[in-house]
């Protein structure tokens, strides 16, 4: 794909509708080469400041004004657009993050769902009144934060720009997005698409640039009303130490451990593409991936084995060769990924995948490992390893095994394999996490399913109508008529 024959032009900003150089630039990297393959721009304060004016602006403006019936008329527009370029988007994404082609075909989808999904709910938002006193009619009403500023991780921007930006648009707010550094292409190809679909100026504001400059000068801004995070957990602490100074309300979606409980009874034909799967979409980079697979200990080495088989037969290159796994997205990762690995010398490495010989010498490519014998207080069974690695843990009942899911900082997602309907009952109640599944892992699937943790994983829902909840402020209405 050749940069410089994009119909929106990657090195600059979007602001108050207007496209726009920064004054200084950042290399972007093609993670399957780890060849520098163009510039983005590198937005800093006063970038930050134009594009909070211009939100306030086009909520004082034609923005404001706009009925909910007519912004969703052009959320859905803006969906119908991204279908129109799937392939085009498609191909950004893979080359920017790396992943293979099929996972950003699917991440086009579930933008353009997003915005179908949060252009029909705009106008279906609705307050409620409230019997109280003699001579009183109470009644609520949901409106806009007003500003709302979005920093975005580099790992499903579509999708995350999809529920966070579009539900915040749904109810009324200006958004301000910051993407990440690493992977901001179709982060301004769907500002590209929202400006076709007619969307005023200064509704939606695109600053790239690094996360310390642009990011933090966004989570610091007193024009801003809202924050919604998503990345890692260090980051959040600064994020919501920001917006405490200016007392305004953050979202955050941070990181996981998410455990995958396999009892005796399960069935396991079904239920092995979902284990292994769920720990290696996007090269385990995935805040919901499922890192550890909790087994009964009578069926542990068939699991094992099971599982094993498959790891041996993923293969891992570049993202336009469309294997099961694409490098991880830079030199950085790649390099936190294996001093985590390096702890396997403690444990059993059970199997891993092959990355193809004619992947990239440059390319940002770690094989798939699955480990086998992994105490539940390991390092690698606690800490967030953002990369393609599962552990395999045994356990001897249901006590046990709520006790070793529950057992980590974090509480994003887990799920119960069992065909006992009161197991699944009970456990569904008893995970700390913020979805449960049963006898399936959506891994953050579904637009309507609200998304989001407990712990260390976060504070807040996205997605679903819940989000626009979160993306609006309640006010309470109390009318004496005598
Ligand atoms: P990160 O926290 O380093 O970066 C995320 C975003 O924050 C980027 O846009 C970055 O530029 C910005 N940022 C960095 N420093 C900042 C600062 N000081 N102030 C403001 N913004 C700043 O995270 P990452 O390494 O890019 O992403 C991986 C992490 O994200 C993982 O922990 C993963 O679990 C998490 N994640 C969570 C979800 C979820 O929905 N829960 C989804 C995707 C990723």
């Amino acid at each position: 794909m050749k940069l410089n024959e994009l119909w929106f032009d990657p090195s600059q900003l979007y602001i108050g509708g207007q496209w726009r150089a920064a004054g200084d630039r950042l290399p972007l990297e093609d993670p399957s080469t780890g060849a520098q393959i163009g510039e983005i721009a590198r937005g800093q304060t006063g970038e930050i400041d134009a594009a909070v004016q211009a939100a306030e602006e086009s909520r004082a403006g034609d923005w404001g004004r706009m009925t909910a019936a007519e912004r969703g008329r052009i959320l859905s527009r803006i969906g119908q657009l991204v279908l129109g370029r799937a392939e085009e988007l498609a191909a950004l994404e893979a080359t920017d993050v790396g992943k293979p082609l099929k996972q950003a075909r699917a991440d086009v989808v579930a933008l353009a769902r997003y915005m179908e999904f949060y252009g029909g709910a705009a106008d279906k938002v609705m307050g409620e009144t409230i019997p109280y006193l003699d001579g009183y009619t109470v009644y609520t009403l949901r409106e806009p934060h007003g500003v709302t500023g979005h920093i975005v991780p580099w790992n499903y921007p579509m999708q995350i720009i999809g529920r966070s930006v579009g539900a915040a648009l749904a109810m009324g707010n200006a958004a301000v997005l910051k993407p990440a550094e690493e992977a901001c292409l179709t982060a301004l190809a769907f500002a590209r698409l929202a400006e076709e679909a007619g969307l005023p100026a200064g509704a939606l504001n695109v600053v790239p640039g690094l996360g310390e400059e642009a990011g933090a000068a966004l989570t610091a801004h007193a024009g801003v009303n809202h924050i919604s995070f998503t990345g890692s957990v260090g980051v959040g602490q600064l994020v919501q130490a920001a917006a405490a100074r200016n007392v305004v309300p953050v979202t955050l979606e941070l990181g996981g451990k998410s455990p995958q409980l396999v009892f005796a009874d399960a069935d396991l034909d079904k239920a092995l593409p979902f284990l292994v799967n769920a720990g290696i979409q996007n090269a385990g980079q995935t805040c919901s991936a499922s890192s550890r697979i909790l087994v009964e200990r009578s069926r542990y080495d068939e699991v094992v084995e099971r599982m094993a088989e498959r790891y041996a037969a993923l293969r891992v290159g570049p993202a336009r060769a469309d294997l099961d796994l694409g490098p991880l997205i830079s030199a950085r990762q790649k390099q936190i990924v294996e001093g985590f690995l390096a702890l396997s010398g403690e444990v059993t490495v059970a199997a891993r995948g092959r990355i193809v010989s004619d992947a990239p010498q440059g390319g940002h490519y770690v094989a798939p490992t699955l480990l086998a014998g992994v105490a539940p207080d390991h390092r690698l069974a606690q800490d967030e390893i953002f990369g393609p690695a599962q552990v395999v843990i045994p356990f001897d009942d249901e006590e046990q095994a709520v006790a070793i899911a529950n057992g980590t900082d974090y509480g994003l997602v887990a799920a119960v394999w069992s065909e006992n309907g009161g197991r699944q009952m009970r456990l569904a109640r008893r995970l700390r996490a913020g979805q449960v599944f049963v006898n399936n892992y959506g891994a953050g699937g579904g637009v309507e399913l609200p998304f989001g943790g407990t712990g260390k994983s976060g504070h807040g829902r996205e997605k679903g109508f819940e989000a626009l909840y979160g993306f609006s402020v309640l006010k309470t209405v109390a009318a004496h008529h005598g």
